[in-house]
């Protein structure tokens, strides 16, 4: 009797093994076969419409890789590594290990969904079945229409809609661990020859400090978020001096852990009340996960171009110097520079600061969001294709259901409403830790003796403010009420 050939399973943001619905199709068809199971991951940046991977994510995906290496090695399938083309690398697995059968999770960008369309139709002809499904979301961006039957560009009446759908979707169990028939050998890259990791110099000391990647690094830390913190995250999320939010975000970003799993487990924790102030404010959050998605999905040129035509037109002023004290924690408003050196330091930012250092860049500094969305692209470990864009140019104005763009934040207030004690500008901006919480969000306006007492010397030890509030607030509403009205 011949052994039938082993069955494929592609792993793409989706590391992981429990609600995993390719995965658990490919065990449970290699468990009938009787056959063996060759899992993959397909680097591929070849391709001009792919955006290459910035360089905290890659930090990201080499510890995740090795973790899901870990977790299939326990079912005994092995992680095949190769790079280029998937157009390619995806038929020479095919060739080479004799595959009938292919499985993946879907995706959502336009250039990937192009190419596993393309790839689909190639491997059907070759009489390979392809089978796909849904691991990243809990709506696919097709399942819910406006009444007049067109994509959602408002977020509400999007999760009205869209919400129970989503609370309707069970996570599936992982499959009981079992080691299946032992797959043929087949070449792999070594992870570390891809380069993923920082050397010189290593920048990274800071992010293994902050993070456990991987499948079981996500659980453990949405458990210490519902125990911890579910109840208060209504009235806590905005405070970036407390840990009041889930971290979940580059977990979400590589699928170590999927929506339905979080949206299980919360409803769990809360014992069914969703309804309750707590759960209600955390699932709308994922909301706005779904949300990013839908549009990504509808309007794939969310990264470089405004959702907002007229916003084609703005007047910005891009200045290489100013975006450089921007990125460096140094404009000399303290709540920013906070900000800025959390994220270079941890690969992350809470939600709110991200919303006041988008703002001043975009508003005050009159700089163009997409140099702000490639800042956060390279330095996230959550930058996501959806949420990173659709964020920005909801901060900008030009985004579909964005702030109004004359709403322009004041940093100052901002800081002194949610980081009251200055503790958040204290950690990530030690030239202010002796500074007391009454002048922290303003040094300019602390006497002399206070200044030196906490040995801050503006100018010197910490910058001068690299704008007047009100005069780039001015600049910025005169720029906009330029532009011609929307149509
Ligand atoms: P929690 O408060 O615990 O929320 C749970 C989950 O809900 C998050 O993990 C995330 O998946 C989702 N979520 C929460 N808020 C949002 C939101 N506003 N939009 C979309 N999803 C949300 N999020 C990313 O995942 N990747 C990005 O690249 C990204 N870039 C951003 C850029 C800007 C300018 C702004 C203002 C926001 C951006 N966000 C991005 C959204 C948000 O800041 C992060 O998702 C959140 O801070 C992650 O922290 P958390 O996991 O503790 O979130």
């Amino acid at each position: 009797m011949t052994t039938p050939p082993p069955l494929l399973l592609w792993f793409r943001n989706d590391l992981r093994p429990g609600d995993n619905p390719a995965f658990a199709a490919a065990v449970a068809t290699a468990t009938e076969q009787k056959t063996s199971l060759i899992a993959f991951y397909c680097h591929d940046e070849t391709s001009p419409s792919f955006r290459p991977l910035g360089g905290a994510v890659r930090w990201w995906l080499h510890q995740s890789l090795t973790a899901l290496g870990a977790d299939l090695a326990a079912y005994g399938i092995p992680l095949v590594l190769r790079q280029g083309a998937a157009a390619t690398v995806v038929p020479s697995l095919v060739t080479e290990t004799g595959a009938r059968q292919l499985f993946w999770n879907r995706r959502y960008e336009a250039a990937e969904i192009a190419v596993d369309t393309a790839l689909k139709a190639d491997l059907t002809a070759r009489g390979v079945q392809v089978a796909s499904s849904n691991a990243a979301l809990l709506v696919e961006p097709w399942e819910v229409k406006t009444g007049q039957g067109k994509p959602f560009q408002v977020f509400s009446p999007f999760w009205k809609t869209a919400r129970p759908l989503a609370a309707n979707r069970a996570p599936l169990p992982q499959p009981p661990v079992q080691r299946l028939s032992e797959a043929p050998a087949v070449a792999s890259d070594a992870l570390a020859a891809w380069g993923f990791l920082p050397t010189r110099p290593d920048w990274a000391a800071g992010l293994r400090e902050a993070w456990t990647p991987g499948s079981a690094g996500a659980q453990a830390r949405l458990s210490q978020f519902l125990m911890t913190a579910l109840k208060s995250y209504a009235d806590r999320r905005d405070r970036p001096d407390l840990p009041a939010t889930s971290g979940l975000s580059p977990h979400l970003r590589f699928g170590e852990i999927g929506p339905r799993q979080i949206w299980a487990a919360t409803d769990l924790a809360c014992q069914g009340q969703l309804t309750e102030r707590g759960p209600e404010s955390f699932t709308r959050e994922l909301g706005w996960r779904e949300f990013s998605y839908h549009l990504l999905y509808h309007q794939p040129q969310i990264a470089t171009r405004p959702i907002r035509a007229q916003f084609e037109a703005f007047p910005w002023q891009a200045d290489e110097a100013v975006l450089r004290a921007w990125q460096k924690g140094l404009t000399g408003y303290p709540i920013v520079d906070a900000g800025m050196r959390q994220l270079w330091q941890t690969g992350w930012m809470h939600n709110r600061v991200r919303m006041l250092v988008g703002s001043l860049l975009v508003k005050h500094l009159l700089q163009p969001w997409q140099a702000g969305e490639e800042w956060f692209w390279d330095t996230l470990v959550d930058a996501d294709p959806a949420s990173n864009p659709a964020s920005w140019q909801w901060v900008a104005g030009c985004g579909a259901d964005a702030a109004p763009y004359f709403r322009i934040f004041n940093p100052v207030l901002q800081g002194e409403k949610f980081d009251p004690e200055g503790d958040y500008v204290r950690r990530w901006v030690p030239e202010l830790a002796r500074m007391p919480a009454a002048f922290i969000h303003k040094p300019w306006d602390a006497p002399t003796l206070v200044l030196r007492e906490a040995g801050v010397q503006l100018g010197h030890t910490y910058p001068k403010p690299c704008i007047g509030l009100s005069e780039g607030r001015d600049r910025a509403l005169a720029a906009f009420h330029a532009l011609s009205p929307a149509e």
